[in-house]
C-alpha cells in the first residue's frame, strides 16, 4: 500500500462509465491506495477507490480534491489485482468490475447508528389490513429487525403504518450500533462419521486447505453420495486455520435446508449473500466479510466479489450449473473467476458436481486440477433405475403428452402414497398460440420471439423481454373470433393433463414465474418435500438443491427437447440435466425410477443417459469437441452488436469483418456477421459474430486490438462474451 500526503496527486477509479481512472488531490489527513473515497465529478459526488499515483500531464490547477475517505476497510491489493485480471480476461471496463466489488447498500453513508424496528410485546388496539401485514412480515422473520423502509416495503404499507404501531408498543424502535459481527462457527463440533471413500476424500481436501497454497479439486459423485458432508470438512479445516470460506450455490439451491446443515455442523448459521437477503443484511455481510468478522459465507455467484480479508477456500457446488455464467452486464463465469481469485490469494477451490462440466474434466486431464470421486450413494441407496419410453409405440391422442406407460407408473405411485415428478423444461401453458383461421402465430411486438401463454397469470408473456399482454379474443391478424389455439405443452398444461388423468391426486406446478418471491417459492418446495403434493410438475428448478424424500418416480415428458438446436453443449447439458433430475428420485429408503419419454431411444446421448456410462459419454463428447476444435479444446469469443437501426448494425458488422487482421494474426477465424438466432430483442436488431481460436492463442488481446479499431457511435451496443455459454 502506498500512502499519499494531503494535496498529492492520486488516481481514483470510479464506478462511472469512464475509460480510465481520474486524477484527484489527496484530502486532508491523506489517503492510501485501496481507500474507498467520495469524489466530485461534475456536479455530482461519486464512489471511487484510490488506485495509485496520479497520472498528471495536464493543467494541474483544475484537479479537484477528494471529498472524504469512507469509513470502510480499504480494498486489499489482492482484490485490486483480482479485478484487474478479471477485467483483462473478460474484456470488461474497470468501472464495471468495480461496480461488482462495491455492491453494498449504503457504502458511502455514515452508519455508526441507525434505527431498526422489531416486534414489540403489545398488541395494537385495532387491527387493520395494513397493520396485519406489518406484523405478519415481522413474524415471518422471527426475531430479526429491519429499517423503516425495509419493513414498509416488505409489508407493502406506508411508513406511517409502522410508526402507528410503534406508538402502541406493537412494534419497537431501537438504535443499533453499526453492523453486528456474525456468531463464531465452531469447526470442532463433531461432524458426521464419514463412510467409505468419503473419509479419504475429506482427508485430501483437509490437507490441501492446511497447506495454505492454491489448488483446485474436482469433487465428483452422484447426487446423494455425500459430497456436501465431505466439503464441509474442508470448510472446518479452513475455519481452524482462521481463514474464511465461501460456498457458492446456484441461487435456487440456497435453501434453509442447506443453512440448517451448516448450523448442525458448526453450531451457528453462516452469512448469506444473494437476492433473497435484505439490504440491511447485505450491508452487514459486506462489511463483516471485509473486517474478518464473518468466517463462512454462503452465496450466489456475486459473492465472489465480496471484500474477503483472508479467503482460504471456495466451494463451487453444482459447478456445471449454467447459472454460474452471468449473462448480462459483466459476462463472467463464477466458476472460472473463483479459480482466478483463489490463485491470487492462495486459497483452495473445490468444484463439486454429480456431472462436472467438460471444461473441468479437461483441466483434470491436463493436470491442472486434482480429482476426487465418491463412487456410491451414501447408505447404499441405488441411483434410480433409468428407462426409456419409446413414444413411437405409444397410443396418444393429439394435444396429450403423458403416455399410457407413464400413466401406469404414476398410478402405482399414487396407490403406494409416493410422489411423482413430471419434468418439462418449459414455463407457462403453451409455447405457441396459433390462429386456426389464418395460421398467424402471436409474436412479441418488440422481439423476434413468440409470446408464451401463461394461463395462471392470464396473459401472454415474451420470455425475451418480459413484455406481457392479455390473451386476445380475436386474432390480431385476421380479426376472426374464437379461433386461437394453444400449441405444444408447458408445465401449466401438463398439470391440467395430470389433473384430468388423476382427478383425486394433488397436482402442483413448480415454476419460478408462479411465485411472488424466491422466498415464497422455497417455502412451497419445502412443503412439497414434506408430502404436500402427489404429482409435481416442474421445470429445471426442481432439478437442484432440494431433497424430496417421498419422491420415487421421475417422468421426463420430452427427453429430446434439449438435443435440438445447434448449441455445442446440447449433448452435455441434456446429459447433466437428465442425470440430475433423475437423481431427485429415491433419495430416502425407497428406490427410485426415472422414465424418459423419447422419440429417439437409439440416440447416443439418450443411450448414455440410460446406461449411466458416464466415462464413455464424456470420452465420446471430448473426442467430438477435440475434432471440432471447440471449447474446452479451442477458444471462442461471442460478439453481439445491437441497435434499433438495422442498417447501422450491419454496417458496423461488415466493417469489423473487413478489418479482422488482428484476429488472423493469431490464427483465429471470424464467423459472421449474421443475424442472431433471436434477431430482435426489445426493439433492438441483433447481429452475432463468433471468433474461434486455438487453445493456447492470446484471444483476449487479439479481440481487444481488433475492436480498438472502431469507435462505437450512436445507439449501437457491442458486447464481448469470452468463453460464451449461450448463443441466442
Ligand atoms: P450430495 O452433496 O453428494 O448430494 P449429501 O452430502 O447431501 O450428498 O448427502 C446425502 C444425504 O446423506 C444427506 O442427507 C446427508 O446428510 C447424508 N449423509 C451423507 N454422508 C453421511 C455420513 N457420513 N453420515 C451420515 N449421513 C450422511
Ligand atoms: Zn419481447
Amino acid at each position: 500500500m502506498i500512502r499519499f500526503a494531503p494535496g498529492d496527486l492520486v488516481a481514483v477509479l470510479t464506478t462511472q462509465p469512464l475509460d480510465r481512472a481520474l486524477d484527484y488531490r489527496a484530502p486532508e489527513g491523506g489517503c492510501g491506495t485501496g481507500d474507498f473515497v467520495e469524489v466530485p465529478l461534475g456536479p455530482r459526488k461519486v464512489l471511487g477507490v484510490v488506485w495509485g499515483e496520479g497520472i498528471g500531464g495536464y493543467d494541474l490547477s483544475k484537479v479537484r480534491t477528494i471529498n472524504r475517505v469512507l469509513d470502510v476497510v480499504p480494498m486489499r491489493d489482492e482484490m485490486r489485482q483480482f479485478l484487474n485480471r478479471a477485467a483483462e480476461y473478460t474484456l470488461t471496463p474497470m468501472p464495471a468490475m468495480l461496480r461488482l466489488a462495491t455492491r453494498s447498500p449504503g457504502l458511502g453513508s455514515d452508519v455508526s447508528m441507525r434505527k431498526v424496528y422489531a416486534r414489540g410485546s403489545e398488541e395494537p388496539d385495532r387491527i387493520t389490513d395494513a397493520r396485519r401485514r406489518v406484523l405478519d412480515a415481522l413474524a415471518e422473520y422471527g426475531d430479526l429487525s429491519f429499517t423503516l423502509s425495509e419493513l414498509s416495503e416488505m409489508a407493502g404499507v406506508g411508513s406511517s403504518v409502522v410508526k402507528g404501531l410503534v406508538k402502541q408498543g406493537a412494534v419497537i424502535e431501537r438504535d443499533t450500533p453499526r453492523d453486528a459481527p456474525y456468531p463464531r462457527l465452531d469447526p470442532d463440533l463433531p461432524g458426521k462419521t464419514l463412510a467409505g471413500d468419503q473419509a479419504g476424500a475429506a482427508d485430501m481436501l483437509i490437507k490441501a486447505v492446511a497447506s495454505g497454497t492454491y489448488g483446485t479439486t474436482m469433487l465428483r459423485g452422484v447426487t446423494g453420495s455425500g459430497k456436501t458432508e465431505v466439503y464441509l470438512e474442508a470448510v472446518a479445516e479452513c475455519l481452524r486455520q482462521g481463514r474464511q470460506a465461501l460456498v457458492l450455490l446456484p441461487e435456487i439451491a440456497l435453501t434453509s435446508e442447506f443453512l440448517s446443515r451448516v448450523e448442525a455442523r458448526f453450531g451457528a448459521k453462516p452469512a448469506e449473500w444473494h437476492h433473497g437477503v435484505t439490504q440491511t443484511e447485505r450491508r452487514r455481510c459486506w462489511r463483516m466479510v471485509g473486517e474478518g468478522n464473518s468466517s463462512l459465507i454462503v452465496g450466489a455467484r456475486s459473492a465472489l466479489f465480496l471484500p474477503f480479508s483472508d479467503l482460504g477456500l471456495v466451494v463451487v457446488d453444482e459447478e456445471h450449473d449454467t447459472s454460474y455464467k452471468q449473462e448480462d452486464g459483466v459476462l463472467y463465469s463464477a466458476r472460472d473467476m473463483a479459480v482466478l481469485r483463489a490463485s491470487i490469494c492462495k486459497a483452495q477451490v473445490v468444484l463439486a458436481s454429480a456431472t462436472p462440466s467438460l471444461e473441468t474434466w479437461a483441466n483434470v486431464e491436463a493436470g491442472k486440477y486434482s480429482a476426487l470421486t465418491l463412487t456410491s450413494r451414501f447408505g447404499d441407496r441405488a441411483m434410480p433405475q433409468m428407462r426409456a419410453i419409446d413414444m413411437r409405440g405409444e397410443d396418444l391422442p393429439g394435444g396429450r403428452w403423458v403416455s399410457p406407460s407413464l400413466q401406469g407408473q404414476i398410478a402405482d405411485r399414487l396407490e403406494r402414497g409416493e410422489q411423482s415428478l413430471l419434468f418439462l423444461n418449459r414455463r407457462g401453458y403453451a409455447p405457441v398460440t396459433i390462429c386456426r383461421a389464418c395460421g398467424e402465430m402471436i409474436a412479441c411486438d418488440h422481439c423476434d420471439a413468440r409470446m408464451v401463454e401463461h394461463r395462471f397469470l392470464k396473459r401472454l408473456v415474451c420470455h425475451q423481454c418480459g413484455e406481457t399482454k392479455p390473451m386476445p379474443e380475436v386474432c390480431p391478424s385476421c380479426k376472426v373470433e374464437g379461433k386461437l389455439a394453444a400449441v405444444g405443452p408447458g408445465v401449466e398444461r401438463m398439470a391440467e393433463e395430470a389433473a384430468a388423468l388423476f382427478p383425486d391426486a394433488r397436482v402442483e406446478v413448480l415454476s419460478s414465474d408462479m411465485y411472488q418471491s424466491a422466498r415464497a417459492l422455497k417455502a412451497r418446495i419445502e412443503a412439497i418435500a414434506a408430502g404436500d403434493a402427489d404429482i409435481v410438475v416442474g421445470t429445471q428448478l426442481v432439478a437442484k438443491g432440494h431433497n424430496f424424500p417421498l419422491l420415487t418416480l421421475v417422468g421426463v415428458i420430452d427427453a429430446d427437447l434439449g438435443l435440438q438446436g445447434s448449441d455445442l453443449r446440447a449433448a452435455e447439458r441434456t446429459f447433466q440435466l437428465m442425470r440430475q433430475v433423475a437423481g431427485r428420485a429415491g433419495r430416502a429408503e425407497r428406490p427410485g425410477e426415472a422414465w424418459l419419454q423419447t422419440f429417439q431411444p437409439e440416440h447416443h446421448v439418450i443411450k448414455a443417459i440410460l446406461s449411466g456410462d458416464e466415462d464413455g459419454f464424456w470420452a465420446a463428447e471430448a473426442a467430438e469437441r477435440k475434432a471440432a476444435g471447440v471449447p474446452p479444446y479451442g477458444r471462442m469469443a461471442g460478439i453481439v452488436l445491437s441497435s434499433p437501426d438495422i442498417q447501422a448494425v450491419f454496417d458496423l458488422g461488415n466493417h469489423l469483418a473487413r478489418i479482422d487482421g488482428p484476429l488472423r494474426r493469431i490464427g483465429a477465424v471470424l464467423y459472421g456477421p449474421a443475424p442472431a438466432p433471436i434477431a430482435r430483442i426489445r426493439g433492438r436488431h441483433r447481429l452475432r459474430m463468433l471468433v474461434k481460436a486455438e487453445k493456447g492463442a492470446p484471444l483476449q488481446s487479439a479481440v481487444s486490438d481488433w475492436l480498438a479499431q472502431v469507435r462505437i457511435k450512436g445507439d449501437i451496443r457491442l458486447s464481448v462474451d469470452i468463453d460464451p455459454q449461450s448463443f441466442y
